[in-house]
Order: C-alpha cells, then structure tokens, then sequence
C-alpha cells in the first residue's frame, strides 16, 4: 500500500522565512502534529485541539488535518517549478520514516530539501543519505514545554553530529542567550541562528534589535522572520 502523510497544507511559491535559506525561492510542506505545545507555537494549528496555546483556539483536526498519498504531494511539490521545498510542521520528523520516499522521489528531480525540526528526534538516516538538510529549533524553557520533553540529548547529539545541520533558537532578550549558550557548550551545537519571537513585524523589530549586537558578540547568526514582516500571521503564504 502506499505510504500516506498526515498533512497540514501545501503553499507556494514563497520564500523561506528564516535561517540559513532566508529570502530564498521555495514551497512549503507542513505535516500535522507534533510531540511539544509550546505556548506562543506560531502553528498551532497543526497540533493544538484544546486550545492549549497562547491564542486559546481548540482548532478542529477534521478540518486540518489529510492524509495525502506520497506520489501526490510529491506531484503538487513539483508543480510549483522551485528549487528547495522546505518540510516543517508541527513536527515532521514525527513522520518520517514516511517522508523518505516522499524526499527520493523530490531529489531525484534535483531538488533541495530542508526539514524544519525540534531537535527532539534523531534524523532517519535514509533521509540523511538522501542529502536533506536539517534546521533544528531547540526549545527554551519560555515555550513552557517541559525541559525532558523539549531536550532530548541523544537527538541533539545526532543531529550535532549530521552534516549540514544548522540550528536556530528563538528568543526574546539577551538573557535567553545564556540558555542557548548552555545547551550549545553542552551538545556541540554549531552553527546556530538566533530568531527574535514574534508574530507581528512589531514584535520581530523589538526583540530583533535588542538581541542583534550581543548575538554578534557571541559569534552567531542572526536572522529575521521574514514572512512575519511581509505578511504578519497570516497562514499559507
Ligand atoms: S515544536 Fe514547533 S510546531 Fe511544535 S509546538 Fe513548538 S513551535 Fe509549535
């Protein structure tokens, strides 16, 4: 039988938002669910059904939630003639034994693919093999996820040690560095991206320029949220 993903929604052409990619011409694939709820979760449509998040909406999972056969959404994918297709979520790598043949069958078109990830599962290593680069958000303590939930060693260690793996924390203030800090000096994290929190080009502009220089001073990478400044929380885009 062939393989299915639990999909959220399919978007695109667009460009990457953060990281390393930033500005970058690509399409979106975001799979439902996800094993942490962060409070202030910027989609928290794709796992949230109670109403757990910041915004208090119980979203209805029959509404957000398909099962997708791979070859289809490998066919949309293409469809939009881009090089990179970004794969974020909730969390994707809760899917992804069945992402592997959705990525060979992408790579062997000669695109690009990026995974969006917590950092809480060690990357399958088909998807590795198949040259998928990984971009892992590491949770701090202000999602409110619990510290054994939002940091699992092992998988931090793994991805650490998979090539191409970048890794990007969001944060509020320069005190939220030092955590990042931590968890850099004690897993190997390297090279890491610093994105300021915020749903509004407001929000991003303020914990942007407060974080900016000492970011700098630390020798990281900063970047912005840039679908939140061109079109604020609006979805799909
Ligand atoms: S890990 Fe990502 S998708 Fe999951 S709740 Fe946190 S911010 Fe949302």
């Amino acid at each position: 039988m062939e393989p299915e993903l639990v999909v959220n929604e399919i978007f695109g052409p667009t460009v990457q938002g953060e990281g390393r990619s930033l500005g970058r011409r690509c399409a979106f694939l975001r799979l439902g669910g996800c094993n942490l709820s962060c409070t202030w979760c910027d989609t928290p449509y794709t796992w949230d059904w109670t109403g757990a998040g910041d915004s208090g909406v119980a979203y209805d999972p029959h509404q957000e939630l398909h099962r997708r056969p791979v070859r289809e959404v490998a066919e949309e994918l293409l469809a939009f003639g881009v090089e990179l297709i970004v794969i974020s979520g909730g969390e994707p790598l809760g899917q992804q034994r069945r992402l592997v043949p959705l990525v060979e069958l992408l790579t062997a078109r000669g695109l690009e693919i990026e995974i969006e990830t917590n950092g809480t599962h060690a990357a399958d290593p088909a998807l590795v093999a198949a040259g998928v680069r990984f971009n892992v958000s590491p949770k701090l303590a202000h999602s409110g996820d619990a510290a054994h939930r939002r940091i699992v060693p092992a998988a931090l260690k793994s991805l650490a040690a998979t090539d191409g793996t970048t890794f990007k924390f969001v944060c509020r203030d320069t005190r939220d560095l030092d955590e990042v800090a931590a968890l850099v000096s004690e897993f190997g994290l390297d090279p890491v991206w610093i994105m300021p929190k915020g749903q509004t080009g407001a929000e991003v502009g303020r914990h942007m320029a407060e974080l900016a220089d000492a970011v700098i001073e630390r020798g990281w990478n900063l970047t912005t949220r840039l679908h939140t400044l061109l079109w604020g929380d609006k979805r799909a885009v």
